[in-house]
């Protein structure tokens, strides 16, 4: 019998109809508010902020809310993405939420797999694919970042693995300008190979964007609400 309940949790946005950027098919991100890390170079300060302004929904009222999508979502494999903020914040909400949607939907997450290592023991189940922003692999530069220890992260991306997760699983590694270096990039995909992981994305952060994002926020642009952060 499932013990989790309908409680609701914070989200910051809503955003339907994407093509190839939270995982397959069409998606709908849901991006939670909340998260344990302190970016740098934060691309969504809307998800840290105590004053954001956060909408709550029980699983029920999500499903309701992006079940009109269901079609798209059948048609092209895809489904819902969580991102945040940090999404692994919520197992018991995504765990109710797959109860809702059934095996049908694709569930992403866009995660930085930096919670408690029970969160993802329960969500392992749940989620059809991972994307993982480890940002830097390298523990000093990881801190210096985002202000935390990558413990975590490495606990549970290994655990992922064990459970036989590494083709469910896109590992993001960014190039974070004044913070690491090439050579440090080269480090975190060839230890990521070792670890057994091949779908290793290098990106780079747009800072000028970031501030884009802050200019548009100034000037009451909801789009800006929207962004990804990992
Ligand atoms: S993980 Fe994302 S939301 Fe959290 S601090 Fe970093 S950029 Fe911001």
């Amino acid at each position: 019998m499932n013990k989790q309940t309908n409680k609701p949790a914070p989200f910051i946005g809503i955003s339907r109809h994407r093509l190839a950027t939270d995982g397959v098919g069409v998606t709908t991100l849901a991006a939670f508010w909340g998260c344990p890390l302190r970016c740098a170079y934060c691309l969504n300060p809307h998800s840290l902020s105590v004053d954001a302004k956060v909408q709550h929904y029980t699983p029920q009222e999500l499903y309701d809310a992006v079940k009109i999508d269901n079609l798209y979502f059948a048609a092209t494999g895809g489904g819902i993405t969580f991102g945040g903020g940090e999404p692994c914040l919520y197992p018991d909400f995504i765990a109710k939420f797959r109860e809702m949607c059934g095996a049908e939907w694709t569930i992403t997450m866009e995660t930085s797999l930096n919670v408690p290592f029970e969160n993802i023991e329960k969500l392992v189940s749940v989620v059809d694919y991972w994307i993982v922003d480890c940002k830097d692999l390298n523990p000093e530069t990881y801190e210096k970042y985002t202000k935390k220890s990558n413990l975590h992260t490495i606990t549970n991306l290994k655990f992922l693995i064990e459970q036989g997760k590494s083709k469910k699983i896109r590992v993001r590694v960014p190039r974070i300008e004044n913070y690491n270096t090439e050579t440090d990039i080269e480090t975190s995909v060839s230890t990521l190979h070792e670890m057994g992981l091949t779908d290793i994305e290098i990106f780079t952060y747009n800072i000028t964007r970031k501030k884009n994002i802050r200019e548009s926020k100034l000037m009451g642009d909801n789009n800006a609400n929207r962004i990804k952060c990992v």
